[in-house]
């Protein structure tokens, strides 16, 4: 069990900053779970107080995933509980002078006035891929973080949910502060800057307020502007704000997760400014990004992952990068708990159940079949020695298409294949791709037609 405790802070480890990690959970010892309630020692009540405020939801959810990944989702906690144990090493620093014993004082406070939060060091030009789907919204950023306030402002970047764009807003602010060390970035997301909105109304701080966002801010980076839609007086504060800055020249950034003439609610001159500027839209990266965006968070996680597993995740696992970031993630988890390789299998087990057409349309048994159903052969034929082009090419085009969708193995090809060769296998797969890279209508007419029908 106590093996959980580690896992899920390798897992956390790529959700929050190495800072947030060293300062709050490497003092942290697990101490059981009982009755739906996961138990931590930690070194003051303050440092318990601050983990249920800020990480109570990750963490859980984080155990949770790791419970189920293993098949013991009936063990998933929905409490923590916290039991001091002065005897560990709390490194909370200078602020930690607040006695502990009087959590009140303590910077949990200071974090409810304007702040400026943290980029996610993790999230850099570095570690974005870049591929069709997402291009344009990187070449825009990247303009925009080496002449920010110059050529593209604002930049608004829209896209569905898990695609990238806090990633490259966070981009943006990193590459900005280290080509510039003193400028003055604000990253928030549109509903901190509503909560912050109305906390200052309440507290008379507005005067505070205007001078964080208008007057003491190079670069405004804003996440998730739809939040503000049809909040009548934070859309007219960010208006304001907005035009401030922009006068100045200063670089706004805005992320959506529609167009902004779609953003149901806004008002028309704040959507008018967003359209005056550069407008990117982000979509869902296709197969070989994916597999890209696979082997590069094994590569930073350090997972080892062979190409079958990337292809065959790739390819089940379409709508976005954030799960597919997730389902790499639990397989390494699951992996690990069960000691096992992470091979096609335990992929294939894990993803079973999230992704019904694991089961039905991945076997090699269906691509032969439905193979020999376009061709009028007999799965004997396939399976063959036979050298004929009649029958050779099709089976060579069955191989690729087993390879592509499914990510089997040479050398498991081959024995499904009635015992060829796995240079057999992988001369097949080699012709055809060729043909695919030259748009011979040869080979892509009937795999086009072949994976319409496998429902690919
Ligand atoms: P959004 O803000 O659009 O909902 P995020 O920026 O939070 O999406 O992205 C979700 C996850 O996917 C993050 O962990 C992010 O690092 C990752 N991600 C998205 N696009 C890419 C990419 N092109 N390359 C690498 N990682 C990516
Ligand atoms: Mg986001």
């Amino acid at each position: 069990m106590n093996d959980l405790w580690t896992i899920t802070c390798r897992t956390l480890s790529s959700r929050l900053s190495d800072e947030a990690l060293e300062t709050w959970f490497a003092p942290v010892v697990f101490s059981g779970l009982r009755d739906a309630t996961l138990q931590l020692r930690v070194p003051t009540r303050f440092h318990g107080e601050w983990m249920t405020q800020h990480y109570q939801r990750i963490i859980l959810t984080t155990v949770q995933d790791t419970l189920t990944a293993a098949g013991e989702a009936h063990l998933a906690p929905s409490r923590l509980a916290f039991v001091v144990d002065p005897s560990l090493v709390s490194p909370v620093r200078p602020r930690a002078s607040t006695p502990p014993s009087e959590p009140e004082r303590a910077p949990v406070r200071a974090a409810e006035a304007v702040t400026q939060p943290e980029l996610n060091p993790k999230y850099t030009f570095e570690s974005f891929v870049v591929g069709g789907s997402n291009q344009l919204a990187h070449a825009a950023s990247l303009a925009a973080a080496t002449q920010p306030g110059k050529r593209y402002n604002p930049l608004f970047l829209c896209g569905g949910v898990g695609l990238g764009k806090t990633h490259l807003v966070n981009a943006i602010g990193q590459h900005i502060l280290a080509t510039k060390p003193g400028a003055r970035i604000l990253y928030v997301s549109a509903e901190t800057f509503t909560n912050e909105f109305i906390s200052s109304i309440k507290n008379h701080q507005m005067e505070t307020f205007r001078r964080t966002y208008r007057e003491q801010c190079d670069v405004l980076l804003m996440d998730d502007i739809q939040f503000i839609a049809k909040r009548e007086s934070t859309m007219e504060e960010f208006f304001h704000t907005f035009n401030a800055l922009h006068l100045a020249d200063r670089q706004i950034v805005v992320t959506s997760d529609v167009y902004p003439e779609n953003l149901d609610g806004m008002e028309a001159r704040i959507i008018s400014r967003f359209q005056s500027g550069m407008v990117a839209d982000i979509q869902a990266p296709d197969v070989d990004t994916r597999v890209a965006i696979l082997e590069k968070k094994a590569e930073v996680e350090g997972i080892e992952l062979d190409k079958g597993v990337a292809n065959f995740v790739a390819q089940t696992v379409k709508s976005n990068v954030r799960e597919l970031e997730g389902t790499l993630l639990r397989l390494a988890v699951q992996a690990e708990l069960l000691g096992k390789r992470m091979d096609l299998e335990l992929a294939r087990q894990a993803l079973r159940a999230s992704h019904p057409r694991v089961d039905s349309a991945t076997s090699v048994e269906d691509i032969q079949k439905a193979v020999c159903d376009y061709y009028g052969l007999r799965l004997a034929d396939l399976k063959s020695k036979r050298r004929q082009h009649s029958v050779s090419f099709p089976r060579m085009l069955a191989m690729y298409l087993c390879r592509q969708h499914l990510g089997v193995s040479y050398p498991e090809l081959g024995s499904q294949f009635g015992g060829k060769d796995h240079t057999t296998v992988l001369y097949a797969v080699r012709k055809i791709s060729g043909l695919v890279e030259e748009h011979d209508m040869a080979a892509t007419a009937p795999i086009h037609a072949i994976e319409r029908r496998l429902g690919f």
